[in-house]
């Protein structure tokens, strides 16, 4: 991202029509606006200092193109760069910067020095300011590149100088955004030293992977899932975490819109609503996206900072967000275990338990391919050593249930069936038994899983009448003795309101006068269900997700989910036979890492984890 040309004063009719505003705001503006200048400048090592927390010294040295004398001493006036000349460049800006402002706005509230050198030159030139004040300018040794050192901040401004906060928290907004940086451009090597320790030291010509690794560890990375998408003149690309990898706030959310930055809100809203139904309210995905279009899409003269940035058609951006990142998160299932695919045959053959197939085209168990009396006729554990060479041909087994009976995937020759083994969380998996007389533990090729049976139960009900929905097949049970039930007036309001989308789940209600509903049929699957209970539970569901008018299916959503909730608590206790079935339901779902309300369904526990845990590694 070279601008190469030489530097001018932009001409007034153009500068006034740049948002105007303040870009220095405390140390970490400062650091953005310099380490911009050295990426626009076409640097592959950016190096930043700190002491105390930037108010004695902030400096920032590349080895991009550096500038000549004149350029040097024009880079400092108001509305001097070499970025753009006119106002139809302001629609169509391809660099970081563009204001001409950051290097005047910094020099005018410190004691400022810039070094700089073009390669091409013999010597550089160093240019001392004070206060927006010249004090020197001289030739001088330098490497080939920029140095810009930014001394004592605000020293001339006492009243700004005090709103400087503790050198920690500086020090946090700092790091922050060295980090967002380091983010943006993997390929660039960077290095942050704070108070003479250095506290990131990243390679040049990384990775967005290895990059995201090096700052947030192989944990994180291991939960991440790739996003590719192109639509249009729009690309999206990055990586998001599976839903069960979240925090409590957006602090985790690195959004960069042609390489920038930035935020727009239709980009926070697209997160969320793809991760609807996913991930609890409230909680966060981690997620490391790049939007790129043609910059003509994007206004970026929004705001001075260029923090916020607007698209002209959102709609757009908003449809192919989603888009994007649902279907990562559907396809994904396996990836959490990339990279093991070729241990798996392995892995199956020493335990001889497998549920499921290896992560290939091969048949992935639905419930309904499980005849019971094929899929847990097959002997007692411990498997013989030796066990057959292909993981197909061994049986599941099952240890540590009551009746310790094997569970798992008949024997079928080729296993050839219909479903992807891509979307599976594991390959192959093994039912050990079942803790606290509530969770699920399993093994599998790369470590163990937790899973809470209702949470899961609820996850394979939802996708189950969502996909009987949109098949057009939603089958319903008539009840032997149709139940009625009264409602508070509030709740129902909502069910009267609601109660077409509710027969479409298969939920047959009809008014009974007043406040009063009397429901004859159930979804199937729903047997058991106290009918009251799930009315009013759809009905608080719907209350509380208020009316959002968008996203088409959310209606059908939240009637399914809360009846699905209703369903399982029904339902308290599942017996045995159930928990087994649910495993390998679970594990071709579709988003089978959460309950339709965002609470995990699976916890999981690689080797890896277990061996530092126990100081193997
Ligand atoms: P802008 O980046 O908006 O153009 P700045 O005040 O940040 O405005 O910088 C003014 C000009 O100085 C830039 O347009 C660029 O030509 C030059 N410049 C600033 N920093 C560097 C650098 N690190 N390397 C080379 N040139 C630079
Ligand atoms: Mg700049």
């Amino acid at each position: 991202m070279t601008d190469g040309g030489p530097i001018r004063i932009l001409p007034p009719e153009v500068a006034n029509r740049i948002a105007a505003g303040e870009v220095v705001e405390r140390p970490a503006s400062i650091l953005k606006e310099l380490v911009e200048n050295s990426i626009d400048a076409g640097a592959t090592q950016i190096e930043v200092e700190v002491v105390a927390g930037g108010a004695r010294l902030l400096s920032v040295s590349d080895n991009g193109t550096g500038m000549d004398r004149d350029d040097a001493l024009l880079s400092v006036e108001r509305h001097a760069t070499s970025k753009i000349r006119n106002a139809p460049d302001i629609e169509n800006i391809r660099t970081l910067g563009f204001r001409g402002e950051a290097l005047a706005a910094i020099s005018s509230v410190s004691r400022f020095c810039l070094r700089t050198r073009r390669a091409t030159d013999l010597a550089g030139t160093e240019l001392a300011m004070s206060g927006g004040k010249l004090v020197d300018v001289r030739d001088c040794g330098c490497p080939a590149g920029t140095q810009v050192e930014v001394r004592d901040l605000f020293f001339n401004m006492p009243a700004r100088r005090k709103f400087l906060r503790s050198p920690q928290t500086e020090i946090t907004h700092l790091r922050q955004m060295f980090l967002v940086h380091a983010l943006a451009w993997p390929g660039i090597g960077m290095k942050l030293t704070v108070d003479g320790r250095v506290v990131w030291m990243f390679a040049g010509g990384s990775s967005l992977s290895e990059r995201i690794r090096e700052i947030f560890g192989a944990e994180v990375v291991g939960a991440l899932r790739e996003v590719r998408l192109e639509a249009g003149g729009l690309r999206i690309s990055g990586y998001v975490s599976r839903p069960t990898l979240h925090r409590g706030d957006r602090s985790e959310q690195y959004v960069f819109i042609n390489r920038r930055p930035a935020t727009a809100p239709v980009v926070g809203y697209s997160i969320s609503e793809a991760y609807h139904a996913l991930i609890a309210d409230g909680r966060h995905p981690y997620v490391f996206l790049f939007l790129e279009l043609p910059v003509e899409q994007v206004d970026v003269n929004v705001h001075p900072t260029k923090r916020e940035v607007r698209f002209r058609q959102p709609s757009d951006v908003r449809d192919a967000l989603i888009r994007a990142i649902r279907t990562t998160l559907q396809e994904g299932g396996a990836r959490f275990v990339a990279g093991q695919a070729g241990a798996l045959a392995d892995a199956g053959n020493k335990t001889g338990a497998i549920v499921l197939p290896p992560g290939s085209k091969e048949g992935l168990l639905k419930i309904d391919d499980l005849p019971a009396a094929r899929a847990f006729a097959y002997p007692k554990l411990p498997p013989a050593e030796g066990a057959p060479a292909h993981p197909l041909s061994r049986p599941a087994v099952l240890a540590g249930l009551p009746d310790s009976r094997p569970v798992g995937k008949p024997a079928q020759g080729d296993g050839s069936g219909s479903a992807d083994g891509a979307r599976s969380p594991w390959a192959w998996c093994r039912v050990v038994g079942q803790v606290g007389g509530l969770y699920v533990l399993l093994e599998t090729e790369d470590g163990l899983v937790l899973m809470d049976p209702h949470a899961a139960h609820e996850r394979v009900l939802f996708e189950k009448i969502l996909n009987a929905m949109e098949a057009g097949t939603v089958e319903s049970q008539g009840l032997l003795t149709p139940e009625t039930a009264e409602l508070p007036p509030r709740d129902a309001l909502h069910v009267r309101r609601h109660m077409e989308v509710m027969r479409k789940i298969g939920i047959g209600v009809a008014e009974f006068g007043g406040d009063t509903f009397v429901v004859d049929a159930l979804p199937a699957g729903f047997g058991g269900l106290a009918v009251r209970d799930m009315l009013v539970d759809v009905a608080r569901h719907l209350e509380l997700l208020g009316e959002r008018g968008s996203g088409s299916r959310w209606r059908e959503e939240a009637i399914a989910q809360a009846a699905c909730k209703a369903a399982v608590k029904a339902r308290d206790r599942l017996t045995l036979a159930e928990i087994e079935q649910l495993v390998v339901a679970l594990a071709s779902a579709e988003m089978p890492y959460t309950c339709p309300h965002g609470r995990p369904t699976l916890i999981h526990m690689s080797f890896k984890e277990l061996a530092r845990k126990f100081g193997r590694e």
